[in-house]
């Protein structure tokens, strides 16, 4: 049996039996792991709360090579983002994040920049940019990492050369009027959309989190959004949560209201 470790954060965590705990890590050094947690559900649990949605630490693991599940011996609390947790519009995009990481990655496939990249954005989660637009910034990036950049230059359909007029954005990149068409899979951007996207994709992440972007992010989070869905096969369950949020604020009219509410 194999002792494998590696600084993980915990991407999906659920019941199993009657006191385990099936727990999704993505680890710096191995990619995304599932592990079983022996007996985390119980009272006096040696875990505690350290498996966590988000939590980054440091993972214990034994492999015995016989199934993809792994036993979890340890899982020690680097950073339990506890910030993130308590405040329902960061949760929210969290969520969001760490979905579209456990949904779009393969079981022990290592991509260190990924993992970077998840921890950046629960760490700027955790501080004073608005989480939509942390979230945007992650899906910018995180899109690229796996390979699916956009195209952005020209129509991916008949190779006519950017800008035309009435662009749209379809699942390789923009498609001009004519070939739009004739695929129903697309979405109209705007150029200054388009302009906005090529700049957080080559801004530092810095950067990209203070970027004035107007009507622009709204248009991005739509069409980030419709990306994500389309390469996980159907939304992710996020999304939904965000909705019911964003009813619930609009109702509540107090964000600071509503997320006091919910801790109580
Ligand atoms: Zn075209």
């Amino acid at each position: 049996m194999a002792l494998g470790k590696s600084t993980a954060v915990v991407i999906g965590s659920f019941a199993l039996g009657e006191s385990d705990r099936l727990v999704t890590f993505y680890s710096r050094d191995f990619g995304k792991i599932r592990g079983v947690a022996k007996a985390a559900r119980r009272m006096r649990s040696r875990f505690g709360s350290a498996l966590e949605l988000c939590t980054l630490g440091e993972l214990v693991f034994f492999d015995a090579g016989r199934s993809e599940l792994v036993r979890v011996d340890h899982f020690d609390i680097t950073h339990p983002f506890q910030r993130v947790r308590e405040d329902l519009e960061r949760l929210a995009q969290a969520a969001w994040i760490v979905e579209c990481v456990a949904r779009l990655t393969a079981e022990r496939d290592r991509h260190v920049a990924l993992f970077g990249l998840l921890v950046r954005g629960l760490r700027a989660l955790e501080g004073s940019r608005k989480p939509a637009r942390v979230a945007i910034c992650f899906g910018v990036r995180y899109i690229e990492a796996l390979g699916h950049r956009p195209r952005l230059d020209a129509c991916v359909e008949c190779g006519r050369a950017y800008p035309f007029p009435r662009p749209s954005l379809g699942a390789g990149g923009l498609v001009c009027e004519a070939c739009g068409r004739e695929s129903a899979d697309t979405l109209p951007i705007s150029p200054a959309t388009i302009g906005a996207a090529e700049r957080l994709r080559s801004l530092s992440w810095e950067e990209a989190l203070a970027l004035p972007l107007g009507r622009a992010e709204a248009e991005l989070a739509v069409l980030l959004e419709a990306q994500v869905s389309r390469l996980i096969g159907h939304p992710p369950r996020a999304t939904k949560f965000q909705r019911e949020l964003r009813r619930l604020l609009s109702a509540s009219g107090e964000h600071a209201a509503a997320a006091g509410e919910a801790r109580l």
